[in-house]
């Protein structure tokens, strides 16, 4: 799998036996891997609940499945020869890092442009690629890393980017080929959503989706809820470091603490297989189970 960045440490840990001689244990920890389409993607559904497994001593895994050649660039900011390609991993390197990925991995697909663009059609387009393939890749990662917890995105991607579709097409087949059973579809509240900017027409009017109707997913469809907002600085980090993308987080970055909060201090997902689950409840989970 290539391009391949190490950004953590293996997963050992040194402590002193009752002696105090130092000894290397394998500490048996849970491994988050979480599937996305671009670079900066990871910030908006998955950032805190990556940031919040690292500090708890788990394995953070960020597969990102395309270069992000087509997101828009504020005029003047790549210097002269600079590659936009080049720029965003470098972007992205910089927003794992504050996020607590041990691992970062980009399959190297090209972006297929937004839904109804001319780049949907490109052959080596993500959107196009044959799902085997591109789920046999995954799924070997998968193995490799003894995953225990996959994110993708909900059905249609949140707000129907083909890239975004292909994600949830690619990780549900991959976790079936790689035996993983805890399958969580990242989204966003849109109950929540419509909320927050029905109490605040500012925040409508400068960072609403267009249709927020066909955003994510209903509140009632959503199974687990986790709290972030102890790790809002390291995703206000992430945010900032895509620093090319600015025209999508432009707008949040300049809200006052308590709205990016309100915004972005739950990260809302639904679970694939509810019956599987070994708690065996019904009730709205508040973590990943890692
Ligand atoms: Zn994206």
């Amino acid at each position: 799998m290539t391009p391949s960045c190490r950004l953590g440490g293996p997963h050992r840990v040194n402590r002193n036996d009752e002696s105090g001689q130092a000894v290397d244990i394998t500490v048996t920890k849970s491994v988050l891997v979480c599937f996305h389409a671009h670079p900066d993607d990871e910030v908006f559904t998955t950032g805190g609940v990556m940031r919040l497994a690292a500090d708890a001593g788990h394995r953070v895994v960020l597969v990102t499945a395309t270069d992000g050649a087509l997101g828009e660039v504020p005029e003047g900011l790549l210097a002269d020869g600079e590659q936009l390609v080049d720029r965003r991993r470098r972007e992205l390197e910089t927003s794992a890092g504050a996020l607590g990925v041990h691992r970062l991995e980009m399959l190297g697909y090209a972006d297929s442009g937004m839904a109804g663009t001319p780049d949907n059609t490109r052959d080596d387009a993500f959107c196009n690629v044959d799902v085997e393939v591109a789920a046999s890749r995954l799924a070997a990662l998968l193995v490799e890393e003894g995953a225990d917890v996959l994110t993708v995105y909900d059905p249609h991607g949140n707000y129907g980017h083909p890239d975004h579709i292909q994600v949830h097409v690619v990780g549900v087949r991959a976790a079936e080929l790689a035996g993983v059973t805890h399958v969580y579809e990242a989204t966003v509240n849109r109950d929540h959503m419509v909320r927050l900017m029905a109490s605040n027409p500012q925040w409508a009017a400068e960072a609403a989706p267009p249709d927020v109707s066909e955003f994510g997913l209903p509140e009632s469809e959503i199974t687990t809820v986790v709290d972030v907002r102890a790790a809002m600085a390291a995703k206000r980090s992430a945010m900032a470091a895509h620093e090319s993308q600015v025209g999508d987080f432009g707008p949040f970055l300049a809200m006052p603490a308590e709205q990016v909060e309100a915004a972005f201090g739950q990260e809302s997902f639904r679970r694939r297989g509810g019956a599987t689950d070994q708690r065996g409840t019904a009730a709205l989970e508040s973590a990943l189970p890692l």
